[in-house]
């Protein structure tokens, strides 16, 4: 039987860990090659790949800090050398440094828009000059991007907001060329940024009308759906998968 990703190459940004290594894998079951970036953590990155060859699949890992527009752009340019084009691009990684907004440094205001913002124009640029006509860009918002929903996120959700109009400006950019631009919002999911236990997680989960975390696989499945063929006609979209957080 063939798979809705058969020939298709995506290259996710922050695939070691989290929900970036659940769509690099999904993508990969589903039938597409897949590139993930990562800083810091080569071996996480290392069994991701591992993980999808071991499934029959076919990835490659890459060290690029996505706020350096150098290592991003040789990361894509690699990816299409190695896997033989580009069609998908997930901007997946992102940071949040919870806290007071006034208690907030400036470097700590840097760190979250460089990596959530810049970070996503840096990767979309390099993906651009590569991209495939009909290709996807998916980008990881998140729910706080549109209402709030706890205390102590303010820089990150504006990072997460400005996320919507980049999806929507970008779309009528490059929907001459068939390429859909979309937003996937996450609610609260389990992973190393967000553990779903202590303090923090307690009114997150009372904020869903599912009282409990998402999992990573349950960002991954909308993700797939938007890089398959058979969303051709969804673009400069807001998605959510938060469990009814806004609801
Ligand atoms: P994690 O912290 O669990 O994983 C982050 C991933 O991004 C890791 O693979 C990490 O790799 C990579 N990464 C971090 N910094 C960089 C960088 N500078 N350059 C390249 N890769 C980097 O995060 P999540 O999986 O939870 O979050 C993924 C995305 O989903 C983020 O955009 C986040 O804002 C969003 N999101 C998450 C939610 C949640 O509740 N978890 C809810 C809504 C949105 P390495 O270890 O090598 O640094």
């Amino acid at each position: 039987m063939s798979k809705k990703l058969e020939g298709r190459t995506a290259f996710v940004t922050g695939g070691s860990r989290g929900i970036g290594a659940a769509i690099a894998k999904r993508l990969a079951a589903d039938g597409a090659k897949v590139a993930i970036t990562y800083s810091r953590g080569a071996e996480a990155a290392a069994a991701v790949v591992k993980a999808i060859e071991g499934a029959g699949g076919k990835a490659i890992a890459i060290q690029a800090d996505a706020t350096d527009p150098k290592a991003v752009q040789a990361a894509v340019d690699k990816t299409v050398s190695v896997l033989g084009k580009l069609d998908v691009l997930v901007n997946n990684a992102g940071t949040a440094i919870p806290k007071k907004f006034e208690e907030t440094t400036l470097e700590e205001l840097d760190q979250v828009i460089n990596l959530n913002i810049r970070g996503v124009f840096i990767a979309t640029q390099a993906a651009l000059k590569q991209m495939n006509d009909n290709g996807r860009i998916i980008s990881i918002g998140s729910c706080v991007g549109e209402r709030m929903m706890t205390p102590g996120l303010v820089p990150y959700s504006a990072t997460k907001a400005a996320i919507r109009m980049f999806t929507q400006g970008l779309s009528r950019e490059v929907g001459d060329r068939g390429i859909t631009v979309n937003n996937v919002q996450p609610g609260p999911i389990d992973t190393d940024l967000n553990p779903a236990s202590g303090d923090w997680a307690t009114p997150q989960k009372a904020a869903t009308a599912l009282n409990r975390y998402g999992k990573v696989e349950e960002v991954a499945a909308l993700v797939a759906f938007v890089a398959s063929p058979e969303a051709s006609y969804i673009t400069g979209a807001n998605l959510t998968v938060d469990g009814g957080t806004n609801a």
